[in-house]
């Protein structure tokens, strides 16, 4: 019935790539998927039977803390067990059996889930950045769904030594990579 609609609505470059979608206890942790890069729907207001459908038809993995939703017949699913996001991260990666990589970190906008692009010349978002954001960032990517700028920012150091921290993620990491304007509100 939904099978056709599998692959027509994925913005992974890699289908290998997993998909989520996260219930409403779970906000912070469907941020980080898509921190990583990961394509994430975030069910805040959906109901169950709705989460349920979504899984099935876009082939996404639901992650809940909800027993009473774990029951139910997901495409597939994690119940997640701690309260904390990176327990709860090294929980999806072990049992789904993949690692986070770099280089698709900060390819989708955190609020939105969609896919960022670059910015060819930075002189067209002059007006939407902070000053001195502007004058020191050379690279910047924009979210083509709300607009929001995306750059190279010194929260990334915390990002790096919070997964470090976190030994279940092996990363060679860099020190200029893009971020953004609520890392802040996120770590
Ligand atoms: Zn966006």
């Amino acid at each position: 019935m939904w099978g056709w609609m599998n692959s027509a609505n994925s913005v992974n470059n890699n289908v290998n790539k997993p998909k989520f979608i996260v219930d409403f206890m779970l906000g912070r942790l469907a941020k980080w998927l898509r921190i990583f890069g990961y394509d994430t729907v975030y069910a805040d207001r959906s109901y169950p039977e709705n989460i349920i459908l979504t899984s099935l038809k876009e082939n996404r993995v639901l992650l809940t803390r909800n027993t009473g939703l774990s029951r139910k017949r997901a495409w597939k699913m994690v119940l997640i067990r701690s309260d904390k996001f990176i327990e709860q991260a090294a929980q999806v990666m072990k049992e789904l059996k993949f690692n986070i990589s770099e280089a698709d970190f900060f390819t989708r906008c955190t609020f939105d889930n969609a896919g960022l692009k670059a910015v060819p010349a930075k002189e067209s978002i002059k007006s939407k950045v902070p000053e001195y954001v502007y004058k020191t960032q050379d690279k910047f990517s924009e979210c083509p769904v709300c607009g929001r700028i995306y750059w190279a920012g010194t929260h990334y150091g915390l990002l790096i030594k919070t997964l470090k921290k976190a030994s279940f993620i092996k990363l060679n990491l860099h020190v200029n990579k893009l971020t953004s304007m609520t890392m802040k509100n996120t770590l």
